[in-house]
């Protein structure tokens, strides 16, 4: 479980985070969405201790992540970015052993991870692990960037926009193995995006953040039946009304008649280009 506690972050003395209180459940995919600026990434790279909280604390099963060693948080929780952030000099086995390296690993237990890792996302170990970066398509380098996010089998993942890069038929698919593997691994997930459709696709949990402060944390159903802010129904008019619908079904919450039925379904947009 991770507890947010009374959290900010001030840069020049103005709050980019500002008083956020949650608590992340294990094994659920909380999803943090907002405007670009509004905090998100800050946000959640103060739970791995990438930035230092100004005030407040952060709560690993009930630990405070300032008592725990830095090579620890790396263990316990995975981080993987947009752009996948692979070390271009690296092979892709030697980009996921970058972890198991730090923490000591042997070279077998490293091998077998390398292995068992590639295998997991559908990348022929001996073709892969020798490849650079460059060598590998987007969605290719998206997941080796996961891959070594889970290197260290942590109980957490942070995820920054990890999808932002692809095209849409290969960030389906990287979003269904996402479930899948959050399934195989139990692992808790949080991930920032500013894509709506993706938040109401994965999440357990949809956080939203508006200038600092999150105005709304509850299940997708919840923010549609009941936005908390004109801003958060302005976020879900941005998503897609099948979207939406998944959401309330996922809840299984039969929607009242007529609920979610206001506004018409979207042009097909390809009539519209
Ligand atoms: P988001 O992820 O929602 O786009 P960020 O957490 O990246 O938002 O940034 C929130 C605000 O904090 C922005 O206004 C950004 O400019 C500011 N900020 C982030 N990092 C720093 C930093 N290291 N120094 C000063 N300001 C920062």
């Amino acid at each position: 479980m991770i507890e947010i506690d009374a959290i900010t972050k001030r840069y020049d003395g103005i709050a980019v985070v500002d008083n956020v209180s949650m608590v992340i459940e294990p094994r659920t995919v909380t999803v943090v969405v907002g405007t670009s600026g509004s905090g998100k990434t800050t946000l959640i790279r103060m739970i791995n201790r990438l930035v230092e909280a100004t005030e407040g604390a952060i709560r690993l099963d009930g630990e405070d992540n300032r008592s725990i060693p830095g090579y620890e948080l790396r263990r316990r929780i995975g981080y993987a970015i947009q752009g996948h952030g692979l070390f271009p000099h690296r092979t892709v086995a030697q980009n996921i052993a970058t972890v198991p390296g730090l923490l000591g690993w042997t070279k077998a237990r490293t091998d077998a991870k390398v292995e068992e890792l590639l295998t997991l996302f559908q990348l022929e170990p001996r073709t892969f692990g020798p490849r650079y970066p460059h060598e590998l398509s987007g969605g290719q380098q998206q997941r080796v960037g996961v891959a070594r996010a889970l290197a260290a089998e942590p109980n957490v993942l942070l995820m920054d926009e990890p999808f932002g890069a692809l095209d849409p038929i290969i960030r389906a698919k990287a979003q269904e193995d996402l479930l899948a593997i959050q399934k195989h691994f139990a692992t808790t997930i949080v991930l920032v995006t500013h894509d709506m459709n993706e938040a109401f696709l994965l999440a357990d949990k949809i956080a939203v953040m508006d200038k600092g402060r999150v105005v709304q944390y509850g299940p997708p159903a919840e923010l549609v039946r009941a936005p908390a802010t004109p801003f958060v129904e302005t976020l879900i008019g941005d998503a897609e009304r099948p979207f939406r619908l998944l959401s309330i079904a996922k809840a299984g919450a039969a929607a009242e008649p007529g609920e979610a039925e206001g506004e018409p379904i979207r042009e097909d947009r390809s009539q519209q280009e």
